[in-house]
């Protein structure tokens, strides 16, 4: 049962239309969506289902099994209903945006400074990251962020690409490789001149829409481990 995922090729799609496929206590699958399941460190879109002059609540869109579920409250929807689908696009954006900051930080982070990056999450009005960092560099962090926002100041491009599995290039790859898909196409996130990695998230096009980056606070997760949280304000 396959949704194509029109999120993949255009972040910026925020309605369209849609046919159900089937309906079960799981969750509504839809033979397209513009929905971002929950995975990979972004949160689920929530929106809107239209349906027969009716309205049903996308609460979140659950992954599992290669199979996307849309969970809403009741589901009066039966299978070939054509229906239109609306994503909180407020929302979605926000996540776009925090999406965006921390590949450009994992960029300046990966090319400039001898420091890992170990986790992060996105939220709608922050995102964490973990750093691999000794106490006494812990002004590295400053710069980082500094170096980060003149990125995002330079209208620096952000292409989605697709590569074969034989192009993928050890410094693309930014998770454990045992945990990386074994894929025969990737797609990619490139921002020009400074990162490209397999991702399955939304972007903006250009750095200039992350806006300024500044850190909300700073919390020590053991002697080698820094835990930030970054937030992000109006260019
Ligand atoms: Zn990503």
């Amino acid at each position: 049962m396959e949704t194509e995922l029109l999120y993949l090729n255009d972040s910026y799609m925020r309605e369209c239309d849609s046919v159900v496929l089937k309906t079960s206590e799981d969750g509504i699958v839809l033979n397209r969506t513009i929905f971002y399941p929950e995975g990979g460190g972004q949160p689920s879109d929530t929106g809107t289902i239209f349906y027969n002059g009716t309205t049903l609540d996308v609460d979140m869109v659950h992954k599992r099994d290669e199979i996307y579920h849309h969970i809403t409250e009741s589901i009066p929807i039966y299978k070939n209903s054509e229906v239109k689908l609306a994503i909180d696009w407020k929302r979605r954006y926000m996540h776009m945006r925090y999406h965006t900051a921390l590949h450009i930080i994992s960029g300046v982070v990966n090319n400039h400074y001898n420091v890992k990056i170990t986790g992060n999450q996105i939220y709608t009005d922050k995102a964490r990251i973990d750093f691999n960092l000794h106490d006494s560099a812990e002004s590295v962090i400053e710069e980082i962020l500094n170096d980060s926002n003149n990125i995002v100041k330079s209208n620096i491009k952000i292409n989605i690409k697709y590569i074969r599995k034989e192009e993928l290039l050890d410094n693309m790859i930014r998770v454990k490789k045992e945990i990386l898909p074994d894929l025969e196409i990737y797609r990619m996130i490139e921002i020009e001149n400074l990162d490209i990695q397999p991702d399955g998230g939304t972007h903006v096009k250009n750095s200039s829409e992350v806006g300024h980056i500044s850190m909300l606070k700073r919390e020590n997760k053991g002697k080698n481990n820094k835990r930030i949280y970054i937030t992000l304000s109006d260019k």
